[in-house]
Parts: structure tokens; C-alpha cells; sequence
């Protein structure tokens, strides 16, 4: 089935200083369910950066953003939210055009998230505060959260306005000033947003977006006139960002990947958990942070979960991501596609047992669409139990006893999400607290607010999105001392 498409795409240009420019290069942006261009796309360059940064720190020291009232400046993101709302459907279509992520979920769950986001942190604007602190009786001495500065967002394609959402909501409520990168596979969402920051009124130069690839990302985290950096993105440039922000001694937030376990205890509901399980590795094609990609299933219930699990997966086969009923959508490129059957590869050359999928498809004969792929038999020290694959493909594996599953769970580089399926109240607790993980789901997966925090312990990165506990991020605390001697 074909779906008719509502949203009109013009080529990309740079938001600097309240102005759409151009530049020299460009690079097309490719709709992965067809692999036809969608349209051309600045590839900014250092000279534009420059231009992106110096506009934002103009907006910062000495435009009406600086002096203008917290409740204003609550009231314009606010407006953001409402804009975003009322063009949601344009938004979702584009969102599923340039990622191949289904309609079903960009309408109905990232752009509301996006909407949820900018609306819980117009609310922080008028609530960020110091203390006034009893040292003396000489001196009046208080605190200031002050913005931190211009702040730099990188973010990645799997969920592109939803992960801008979370750095925007913050660094706007807390009158910081931004330059925005989004990934280069799927930057419309963001120049979109940038049409409707202006007609929000965000005055020029607080919401700056450059376009392009590795090589834009590299020269924000370098730029001497940026103050934070905020990435969410591959543990590896994760890696190579705090290394160069380190020479301008940049305040850096991560959010990097994951390899999520998803674990089974026999006394479970057991078909929610087969719910549970199929929406923690399928949802998003599997190209999610927080993906529940280690299922770990208590031996005793292996037969007859994998049976259940197996029959759910083959009914969930790709479909054109426009139609509302499609649940399984296209990879986002082909070069992600090469990634993850490479892992299938890795999988079977290990010795996992291939139970499902692991074919690359093709939908109306275009298109990268890949089946959803289920491994038993694996092992905890096999690759695609260990490495991050950002795909449909779920590696599962068993155990025996709680503190046997803690320590698999835990023997592995990441540490962003959990989950834990039991009837028991106690062993949930338990297992919970051993587990490192910044999320643990008991008896559900993957659900998220704008109110709790998210974000990784050890290869998963630093500093958590959301929440209050964001606003220390994208604040700096100053203390003034008075003398009142
Ligand atoms: P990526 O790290 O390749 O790219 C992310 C962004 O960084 C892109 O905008 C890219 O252009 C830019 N970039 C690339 N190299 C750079 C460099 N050297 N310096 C500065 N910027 C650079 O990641 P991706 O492939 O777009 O996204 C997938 C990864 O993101 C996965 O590992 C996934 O787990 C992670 N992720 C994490 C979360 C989370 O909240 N923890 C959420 C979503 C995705």
C-alpha cells in the first residue's frame, strides 16, 4: 500500500541569527523506506558554525532574552509546544519520512513526548532559584543559577525531534542560548522546528541550527565560544567529544548507547512480559537507546516464551512505515542495514541459534527493511550479546537463579536501562537495586516522562535529561558574598 504524503519539503537552509541561509556544500537526505532523495540539506562549515556561535552568544550578552522576565521566557516555549501541536501531523510525516520510523509511532508517541517535553519546562523557567545561606552575621551571602552559556546539542537519528526536545526544553528555561546540530541523516524535523521557533518569537539568535555530518558536530565541541556541550549519540564519539571539549574545558552531558537486559522470571505474568519483550527490541526497529536487546529468560519458561515470542515477531513483518497499522518500519540507511546484518553474521558464526528472521526485505520492492530477528542459545560473552547492534535483532539467553542474572546482566560495557518481569514484590526490589542501570522497568518497558530522569551508568554517559535534575545541568551556581559589616 502506498500512502499519499501531506508535508512539503524545501531544501534545508542554516537558522543563524533569526535568518534561513545557504552555504557552499550540500548532501541529499534520503527517505529509507524508498531510497529516494527526499531533498538537499546544508553541509554547514566552520565559517558557518562560527557565524551560529557568535549569533547565539550575541543573544546571549546582549539581546532581550538575557533581561527578559523568567515568566516570558516560559511563555514563548510554551507557545513552541503549541505550535508543535498544532502542526503535528506534518511533523510526524516528516519525522517517518527521513528515519522510516512507523506513522503509528511518530504521531502517537515522539511528537507527543516533543509537545510534553517544551510544555514541562516552560513551567521550570519561573522555578529555577538559589538560596540565601546563614553563614555570618557580617555578610549577607546567597546563590544564583545562572545560565551556563551557549550550548551546543548533537543529536542523533533515531529519535531526531524527540532527543532535541529533551536538550532544548532545558537550555531554553534556564536562558541559555543554542546551537542546534541534528544528525545528518535526518535533519527536516529540526529545520522545522527552527521555522517554528521564529513564529513562536524566540528572539534571534537564542535557537541557532547548522546542518550536516561528523565534521559540523567536531567544530561546535572544538568552538571556543560554546560553554556545553549536549550529546546523546554512539558511545564511541561520546568517547571523542569529552577528549576535544577537554581543551576548552567544556561542561559535557552524554547520552550514549546501550545493551539493555530484559529479564523473565518464572513467576511473571508471562504474556505481558512476551509484550514487554517484542516492544523492547521492536519498537523503533530496534534502534533505540534504551532497546531491551539481552532478554534473559529464567530456564524453566525458555521453551514456551520463545514459542510465544517467535509467533508475535513473525507477525510484525516491515510494512511501509506512512501506513498507520505498520509497527515495523525501514532501518534508517543502508549503511546502518550493513551493521546489523553484519552482527546477524557475527551471530550465527558464534554459534547463537538464528530462531527468526534475519533476511533483509524489501517493501514494494524498495527500501531498506530488515525482519525481526531473534537469537536463542546464546552465550554472555558472544558479540551480539556485548556490542550494541541498534537493530530488530534480540539475543536471548537464560539463567537460573537471581544473583546469577544480576551478574550477567551487569557484565557488560553498558548500563543505561533494565528491566525485570516477577510477581514477586521483594525479588523486583531486589533485583532492582542490584542492577546497574540508570532505568529500571518492573513488569513493563521502555515507558518514559518528562518529569523522571533518563541517562547511563558506565559506557552509557553521564548526566541525566529530564526531570528536574536536568536544570543543574544547563545552570551554573554562582555565590555572592555581601559584607555587611
Ligand atoms: P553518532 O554518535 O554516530 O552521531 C550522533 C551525532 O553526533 C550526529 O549528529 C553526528 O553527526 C554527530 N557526530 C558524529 N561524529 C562526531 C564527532 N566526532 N564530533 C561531534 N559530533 C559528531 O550516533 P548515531 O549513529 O547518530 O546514533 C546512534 C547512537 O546513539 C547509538 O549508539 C545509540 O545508543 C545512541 N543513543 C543514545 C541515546 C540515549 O539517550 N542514551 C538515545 C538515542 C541514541
Amino acid at each position: 500500500m502506498t500512502v499519499a504524503t501531506k508535508a512539503t519539503i524545501s531544501p534545508g537552509r542554516l537558522l543563524i541569527d533569526g535568518q534561513w541561509v545557504d552555504s557552499a556544500q550540500h548532501f541529499d537526505t534520503v527517505n529509507p523506506a524508498t531510497a529516494e532523495v527526499l531533498t538537499q540539506i546544508v553541509e554547514a562549515s566552520a565559517a558557518d558554525v562560527d557565524a551560529a556561535v557568535a549569533a547565539a552568544r550575541k543573544a546571549l550578552e546582549s539581546g532581550p532574552w538575557r533581561k527578559m522576565p523568567a515568566s516570558e521566557r516560559g511563555r514563548l516555549i510554551w507557545r513552541l509546544a503549541d505550535l508543535i501541536e498544532k502542526n503535528i501531523a506534518e511533523l510526524a510525516e516528516l519525522e517517518t519520512l527521513d528515519n522510516g520510523k512507523p506513522i503509528f509511532e511518530s504521531r502517537n508517541v515522539d511528537m507527543p513526548m516533543v509537545i510534553d517535553v517544551l510544555h514541562y519546562y516552560a513551567g521550570w523557567a519561573t522555578k529555577i532559584h538559589g538560596e540565601t545561606v546563614n553563614t555570618f552575621d557580617g555578610a549577607f551571602t546567597y546563590t544564583l543559577r545562572e545560565p551556563v552559556g551557549v550550548v551546543g546539542l548533537i543529536i542523533p537519528w533515531n529519535f531526531p525531534l524527540l532527543l532535541a526536545s529533551w536538550k532544548l526544553g532545558p537550555a531554553l528555561a534556564c536562558g541559555n542560548t543554542i546551537v542546534l546540530k541534528p544528525a545528518e541523516q535526518t535533519p527536516l524535523t529540526a529545520l522545522r522546528l527552527g521555522e517554528l521557533a521564529i513564529e513562536a518569537g524566540l528572539p534571534a539568535g537564542v535557537v541557532n541550527i547548522v546542518t550536516g555530518g561528523p565534521e559540523v558536530g567536531k567544530s561546535i565541541v572544538r568552538h571556543s565560544g560554546i560553554d556545553k556541550i549536549a550529546f546523546t549519540g554512539s558511545t564511541a564519539v561520546g568517547k571523542e567529544i569529552m577528549r576535544s571539549a577537554s581543551d576548552t574545558l567544556k561542561r559535557v552531558t552524554l547520552e550514549l548507547g546501550g545493551k539493555s537486559p530484559n529479564i523473565v522470571f518464572a513467576d511473571s505474568d508471562l504474556d505481558s512480559a512476551v509484550r514487554g519483550a517484542i516492544n523492547g527490541i521492536f519498537y523503533g526497529k530496534g534502534e533505540v537507546c534504551n532497546a531491551g536487546s539481552r532478554l534473559f529468560l529464567e530456564s524453566k519458561i525458555q521453551d514456551e516464551f520463545l514459542d510465544k515470542l517467535i509467533g508475535r515477531a513473525k507477525k510484525m513483518q516491515p510494512a511501509d512505515p506512512l501506513d498507520p497499522k505498520t509497527r515495523m518500519g525501514a532501518i534508517v540507511s543502508q549503511e546502518q542495514m550493513q551493521t546489523v546484518l553484519g552482527y546477524i553474521e557475527a551471530g550465527k558464526k558464534e554459534g547463537a541459534k538464528l530462531l527468526t528472521g534475519g533476511n533483509q526485505v524489501s517493501v514494494g520492492g524498495k527500501g531498506y527493511f530488515l525482519e525481526p530477528t531473534i537469537f536463542g542459545g546464546v552465550s554472555n560473552d558472544m558479540k551480539i550479546a556485548q556490542e550494541e547492534i541498534f537493530g530488530p535483532v534480540l539475543a536471548a539467553l537464560t539463567f537460573d537463579d537471581p544473583d546469577q542474572v544480576v551478574a550477567l546482566a551487569n557484565t557488560n560495557p553498558y548500563g543505561l536501562a533494565a528491566a525485570v518481569w516477577t510477581k514477586d514484590v521483594k525479588k523486583a526490589h531486589q533485583v532492582s537495586r542490584q542492577l546497574r542501570a540508570g532505568t529500571v522497568w518492573i513488569n513493563t518497558y521502555g515507558l518514559m516522562d518528562a518529569s523522571l530522569p533518563f541517562g547511563g551508568y558506565k559506557s552509557s554517559g553521564f548526566g541525566r535529561e529530564l526531570g528536574m535534575h536536568a536544570i543543574e545541568h544547563y545552570t551554573e551556581l554562582k555565590t555572592v558574598w555581601l559584607n555587611m559589616g
